[in-house]
């Protein structure tokens, strides 16, 4: 049985890891200030031995024995990491390099969080691991983009300097059950908009370009990840190739959930990439992972989800 940390782990994506991790008898130990995450999404967990929930806010150092380390912790929508820039660059650079010591000392694995955000509005298309990235190093998304630049940086130099075994992936957008029906990101605003048949709002013309990865396909490659040969540091990108514009993704809500919603169109935020969609050919290859769920199946099951948190 291992013993593996999972920061960040009551948040969207965390509270699904915890879940397979258990599941598969692992002992889990879960760290979370609870900012964007909640009791709630783990629920299930609790009260099961193999599972623990520590509140703890990762921009202080944290101890414990472990052989695995997941560190999730850190905002992920622009709403809430902008909410409070400082404390999110702080999160995703001090929250790592404590990630990065715990992992040093224990001499277990670390896999890195990282985000498609690193490429910035990218110059390049799709994106591949080797792409260094078009970012704003002073907009109102570097807290988030920058912080998690600067974390990447500091896991190559933990494994060069002290052969820390670090595992970087690029996660690309991911939704499913637990995102938080009020996150801001798209998905969640646009079915949450259509089941109350409120106006959709697609920010700028809607021709902008997302890939969008159901959460068990990206929890899938997380755990391949981390079980890849010692010296695969990655980065590697995690994502669904299939790209939609916002126009197309609005369309494709409004016909699944039957809403009378109208479309409407609101200025676009700052430094808003174009495009974005990953080049999985790493993924394929190192890990033999590709997404399987396709859109429209993984957004009737996000539907359903909303539904019954609306219903409550
Ligand atoms: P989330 O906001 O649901 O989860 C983040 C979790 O971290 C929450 O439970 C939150 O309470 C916790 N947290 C935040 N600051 C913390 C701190 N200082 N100390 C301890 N815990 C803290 O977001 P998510 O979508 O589950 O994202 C998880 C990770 O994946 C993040 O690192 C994010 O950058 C990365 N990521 C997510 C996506 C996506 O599409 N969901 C895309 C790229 C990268
Ligand atoms: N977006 C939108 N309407 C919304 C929320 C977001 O049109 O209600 C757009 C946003 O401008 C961006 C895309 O959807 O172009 C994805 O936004 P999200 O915040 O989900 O993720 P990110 O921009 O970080 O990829």
């Amino acid at each position: 049985m291992k013993r593996i940390l999972v920061s960040g782990g009551a948040g969207f994506i965390g509270s699904h890891l915890c879940t397979r991790l258990v599941n598969e008898g692992n002992r889990v130990i879960c760290i979370d200030n609870l900012f964007t995450g909640s009791k709630e999404n783990v629920e299930q967990l609790m009260g099961n031995p193999l599972f623990e929930l520590i509140e703890h806010d990762v921009i202080n150092p944290f101890w414990t024995d472990v052989d695995e380390i997941y560190n999730l912790a850190c905002p992920a929508s622009p709403i809430h990491y902008q909410y409070d820039a400082i404390k999110t660059a702080k999160t995703a650079v001090f929250g790592t390099y404590h990630m990065l010591g715990l992992a040093k000392r224990n001499k277990a694995r670390i896999l890195q969080a990282s985000t498609s955000e690193v490429y910035g509005d990218p110059i390049s298309h799709p994106q591949q691991e080797k792409d260094w990235g078009n970012v704003n190093p002073v907009g109102l998304r570097s807290c988030y983009d920058e912080g998690k630049r600067c974390a990447e940086a500091l896991c190559m130099d933990y494994y060069r300097q002290h052969k820390v075994q670090i595992k970087i992936i690029r996660i690309f957008n991911t939704y499913g059950p637990n995102m938080l029906p009020n996150d801001g990101r798209v998905i969640s605003n646009f079915v949450v908009q259509a089941l109350q048949n409120k106006d959709i709002t697609i920010y700028g013309d809607g021709q902008q370009t997302r890939s969008f990865q159901y959460i068990d396909d990206l929890i899938e490659g997380m755990v391949r990840m981390m079980a890849t040969e010692d010296d695969f540091t990655g980065p590697i990108n995690l994502g669904n190739p299939g790209e939609f514009s916002m126009l197309e993704l609005a369309n494709m809500v409004l016909e699944l959930t039957g809403s009378k919603s109208k479309i409407i169109f609101q200025p676009l935020p700052h430094d808003d990439p174009r495009q974005r969609k990953p080049d999985i050919t790493l993924a394929k290859s190192k890990l033999d992972w590709e997404p399987i769920v396709h859109l429209e199946d993984g957004l009737v099951k996000v539907i359903e989800y909303f539904r019954g948190v609306l219903s409550k």
